[in-house]
């Protein structure tokens, strides 16, 4: 049975003592609601991650993931910071391929296959991210752009390597915007997913794969997108930065 997965992105919010203090909190409220194969991630700026992944330690159900990590193994790259090192604070994931990365800092399709790579080979487990912005879903090429991710970006996978991340169907629209997809339009395009790694790699792979939905998920929408028959939880962004709207949402699994 595939993880069910509730992860929360901080993005660039939280000094280092108000993040340890929220983590503390989640993990009190959570410890007992994730059980099974249901797992609860918060992805931290890079200064948070060696502690809170010393607060996670002993709660199996339980990780902390970095937001971006370097294509490059190593060397002359001032200011980045790399997979190992990532890997070294006890951090299991990593979000790749954010829209705010793809837009921001001109992250593509090319180069986010890189950093799957070396994020692979460093034993981080990549929470990958793809998603069309509004201009792309109006124009209808949507189904478009999300398989020349899925291409450009994980494809070039073996099964077994592909076997070990984790999707986002963010839509860009939906990010900190407050409008959700509905449930359905989540569903189809989840849906879509699972049969393009079918069709690429196998049926049984496809059914292994946890696909998460971002995009304005809250305490309130996501017990029906959760309920989806392959939505496997959700990649939340400004609901993770409250304890109690995050851990409603970890209850939503259920
Ligand atoms: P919001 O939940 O704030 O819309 O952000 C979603 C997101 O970008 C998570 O990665």
């Amino acid at each position: 049975m595939r993880k069910k997965i509730v992860a929360g992105n901080w993005k660039m919010n939280l000094d280092y003592n108000e993040g340890l203090a929220l983590f503390s909190e989640v993990i009190n409220m959570v410890k007992d609601e994730a059980t099974g194969n249901q797992q609860v991630v918060v992805c931290s700026p890079f200064i948070h991650l060696h502690s809170l992944a010393a607060l996670a330690k002993g709660y199996a159900n339980v990780a902390v993931g970095a937001q971006n990590a370097h294509q490059a193994e190593a060397g002359a790259y001032t200011g980045e910071i790399s997979a190992k090192q990532v890997k070294s604070t006890g951090a299991e994931y990593v979000i790749l391929g954010h829209s705010e990365r793809r837009q921001y800092f001109g992250e593509s399709n090319e180069l986010l296959a890189k950093k799957t790579d070396t994020a692979l080979a460093n034993g981080l487990k990549p929470i990958f991210c793809i998603g069309e912005t509004l201009a792309e879903r109006e124009a209808n090429t949507h189904f478009g752009i999300i398989k020349s991710q899925l291409e450009e970006g994980v494809f070039h996978l073996s099964a077994e390597a592909f076997g070990t991340i984790v999707l986002a169907y963010e839509p860009v629209w939906a990010i900190g915007t407050g409008v959700t997809a509905t449930s359905a339009q989540a569903q189809e395009i989840h849906e879509f997913i699972r049969k393009e790694i079918a069709a690429k790699y196998s049926q049984e792979v496809a059914d292994a794969t946890t696909i998460l939905y971002g995009g304005s998920c809250n305490a309130k929408n996501a017990a029906e997108l959760f309920a989806q028959a392959d939505i496997d939880g959700g990649l939340i962004g400004g609901a993770s930065l409250k304890s109690r709207d995050f851990t409603d949402i970890v209850k939503a699994f259920n």
